[in-house]
């Protein structure tokens, strides 16, 4: 069951959203790899999250498929409630779906705005809550972790970061900002914990676009030289899961390569 190493979840069952792909698919493999049992949340793909399953299947892991699409409320229940039914009660949430739907601002359709804001922050509202509440019913299992929950939102540098022609984008990383610590001043003294990873570039289908026809560009904004790898990301959601980052909370990790320094403020500015 538990180990008295404090960075192993063993005895512990995840649940990442978007997580046949990208930085989600990244997760769930590195929680997987620290001894989770890890529910794959997908929305349109089950090919892709049966690949993720096999690979966790493969490396010894448990894992299951779950379909949702994380802004529709009675798909997020349901969610829950399959992960539940065939892992046990959740230790562990990554809110980690999102998208881009980018435009000029003149351009930018009321639809591609709201469809941002629906996945990416009402997508973490309902996915944190649904999580909260299921901690709640859990209750404490102090021989698998000292927090009765951990919940870890997926924002973005652009938290932070102004980010021109994606005001929908940026907003809605901005929202998570505050949904995060007010959620985490909320709920910690239940011994929740609620923290983010605020990732910069990193290469996964989201971006790959932009890396085709402005590589060079996106490094000069990287002070540490390159893009960052889906498993940056997913050793962070991990470590951020497990005992060993048990005083962490309320807290955004920002894994960007130093991309939030303001590189292009070196020298004269
Ligand atoms: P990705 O496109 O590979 O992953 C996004 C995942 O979310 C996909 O699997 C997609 O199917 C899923 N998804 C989209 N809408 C959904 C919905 N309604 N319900 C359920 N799932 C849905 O890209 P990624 O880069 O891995 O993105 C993951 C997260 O990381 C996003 O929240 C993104 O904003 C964030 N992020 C990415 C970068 C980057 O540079 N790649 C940087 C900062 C933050």
């Amino acid at each position: 069951m538990a180990s008295t190493d404090p960075t192993r979840l063993d005895g512990q069952a995840a649940l990442v959203t978007g997580a046949s792909s990208g930085i989600g698919r990244a997760s769930a493999m590195a929680l997987a790899g620290v001894g989770a049992r890890v529910a794959v949340n997908y929305r349109g793909s089950p090919e892709q999250a049966d690949e993720v399953v096999g690979e966790i299947e493969k490396a010894g892991g448990r894992a299951i498929a779950v379909q949702a699409d994380v802004s529709k409320e009675d798909e997020v229940l349901a969610m829950f409630a399959e992960a539940e039914d065939k892992l046990g009660p959740l230790d562990v949430v990554v809110s980690n779906a999102g998208i881009q739907k980018d435009a000029k601002i003149g351009e930018m359709s009321l639809d591609d705005w709201n469809a941002v804001i629906a996945v990416n922050l009402t997508g973490a509202f309902l996915v944190g809550r649904e999580a909260i509440r299921r901690f709640r019913a859990k209750g404490r299992r102090p021989d698998v972790s000292r927090a009765l929950g951990k919940l870890i939102f997926d924002s973005s540098v652009h938290q932070l970061v102004p980010w021109a022609f994606h005001v929908n984008y940026a907003a809605s990383k901005g929202g998570i900002h505050l949904l995060m610590r007010s959620l985490a001043q909320e709920v910690a003294e239940e011994g929740i914990r609620v923290n983010s990873v605020a990732p910069g570039a990193i290469a996964t289908a989201i971006n790959a676009e932009e890396r085709q026809d402005n590589a060079d560009d996106i490094k000069t904004l990287i002070p540490y030289g390159r893009i960052g790898d889906p498993e940056d990301i997913g050793r962070i959601v991990a470590w951020l899961a497990s005992d060993a980052a048990d005083y962490i909370v309320g807290q955004t990790i920002f894994a960007d390569g130093g991309m939030s320094l303001y590189p292009g403020f070196r020298g004269n500015g």
